[in-house]
């Protein structure tokens, strides 16, 4: 095991794995040239002999990031397409750069937690309006929304994948971007004949039928709701009556009910909802779909070409390269762009974790709302500000030996660093407070505690593909 205690191994602990662990592929590093510009991006190994003989030096932790020395250069940027698969919990991020992945993240965003902070300060506001006050002018409907408003919550997912584009942007050489938009591509599907399809329009558009058809019935046979069998699609008017390949004619049948409804149409066997509900298109989430087509436009302003893909393409190329479910994964799937082959056996993704730049709250009350405890005024106490990832190394007494983590700062010099009370002496900056927290495994629940310290040298990602999709 390497010595992560040492300053000098700073390097070591954040891209090198220990040895006897099992073959991983890390994330690239991202290279930046004297004056702050993007160059190839390198191979960890790479970097750590760049940094031992004093090329370079590191110019950012998360994602790691070096910078060299004047004279030195790694080659000419690498053309390379960022792919987007939003989630409403997680966003996944892939950086390709044809047929390869360099560079996975995965994003948790903290929606929830800005709508219970949201809902909290309207019952405040709420309950002041009943209190026995001066009368106070209603203020509820005087106030008009801008056109392509969104939700705070959804909002900041938007805001959060921008953010990682940006910053990605600045550190590597991104040409082109691919964003999962939509579920399904009604458009393919419209006239999609269900045999015979690999001939007329490819497998895919097979492929987003089944999955649409998949979705929309529950996976379960229409009519006597088994699960877990074989599952037929179905035609609710039958082809020999006149019935069309349409999706909405379409639907989901067990062998044995396929069989006894024969050459009946769904109503005159006995089930005229089922007939009903094909009528009915499948709706998405409206907030997923409201979240993306805003992160769409978003991402068409930056004025790079975007690539937009469906879920039902994301699975196809998901299946067929072997990719197990993941976000990063999905990310790397999304859109026509994704390359024949793509090798990702134990990629290593960056863990990301939304966590905001601190309230402005700077009073704190007690259970009754009775103020209790003040703020400072200022952010910021020995050059130190709360989120800062930072390493403590106390020599003696009841926290002796070294931490990492993110720190709460206080006016009085004693830190909390991970609920350990930790005084500002001993106490070193890694990572400067950018909004976000590093290195967590994605499948943690927002608001769960992290078993992971931010800077842990080994994240596999075993534990990360079981995380479910929002
Ligand atoms: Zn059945």
């Amino acid at each position: 095991m390497l010595d992560i205690t040492s300053h000098a191994n700073l390097v070591e602990v954040t891209i090198t794995r220990a040895i006897g662990e099992e073959i991983t592929m890390s994330n690239a590093v991202f290279v930046l040239d004297h004056a702050q510009r993007p160059l190839r991006p390198v191979h960890p190994a790479v970097a750590r002999r760049m940094l031992n003989a004093k090329q370079a030096a590191v110019f950012r932790r998360y994602p790691f990031t070096i910078i060299c020395h004047a004279g030195v250069s790694t080659g000419a940027p690498l053309p390379l397409r960022l792919k987007i698969d939003p989630g409403s919990k997680t966003t996944g991020l892939a950086l390709l750069d044809g047929f390869r992945l360099l560079w996975a993240a995965e994003l948790q965003h903290r929606g929830q937690r800005l709508k219970a902070a949201l809902d909290a300060r309207r019952a405040v506001r709420r309950s002041r309006r009943q209190r026995n006050t001066r009368y106070r002018q209603p203020r509820f409907a005087n106030r008009t929304r801008p056109a392509g408003w969104l939700p705070p919550s959804l909002w900041s997912r938007v805001c959060n994948v921008m953010t990682w584009v940006e910053r990605l942007t600045r550190y590597c050489h991104i040409t082109a971007l691919s964003q999962e938009l939509v579920r399904f591509d009604m458009q393919l599907m419209q006239d999609a004949v269900v045999s015979g399809i690999a001939y007329q329009q490819g497998e895919l558009a097979g492929y987003e039928v089944r999955e649409y058809l998949l979705e929309k019935w529950h996976r379960t046979c229409a009519y006597c709701g088994a699960k877990n069998v074989p599952i037929q699609v179905e035609h609710i008017i039958p082809t020999a009556r006149g019935g069309s390949d349409r999706v909405s004619n379409l639907t989901l049948a067990c062998a044995p009910c396929n069989q006894k409804k024969g050459a009946q149409t769904a109503a005159e066997f006995g089930f005229p909802q089922v007939q009903a509900q094909a009528k009915r298109p499948l709706k998405d989430a409206a907030a997923v779909n409201a979240t993306r087509w805003a992160l769409y436009a978003q991402l068409c302003a930056t004025g790079l070409p975007v690539e937009c893909g469906t879920g039902g393409r994301t699975k196809y190329n998901r299946t067929r390269l072997g990719i197990p479910k993941s976000h990063w994964g999905d990310a790397a799937c999304v859109g026509a762009s994704t390359p024949e082959a793509l090798d990702v056996a134990g990629a290593q993704p960056l863990g990301l974790r939304a966590r905001g730049h601190g309230g402005r709250q700077r009073c704190r009350t007690d259970a009754h709302g009775f103020p209790t405890r003040h703020l400072a005024r200022k952010k910021r106490h020995f050059g130190f500000q709360t989120g800062d990832i930072v390493r403590a190394t106390v020599p003696r007494g009841k926290y002796a030996g070294t931490h990492v983590g993110r720190v709460t700062v206080r006016a009085r010099g004693s830190f909390n660093l991970s609920s350990k009370d930790i005084h500002v002496k001993h106490v070193r900056l890694l990572h400067r407070a950018d909004g976000y927290d590093y290195g967590f495994s994605p499948s943690l629940e927002l608001g769960e505690k992290p078993s992971l310290s931010p800077i842990q040298p080994n994240v596999r990602c075993s534990g990360w593909s079981t995380s479910r999709r929002n």
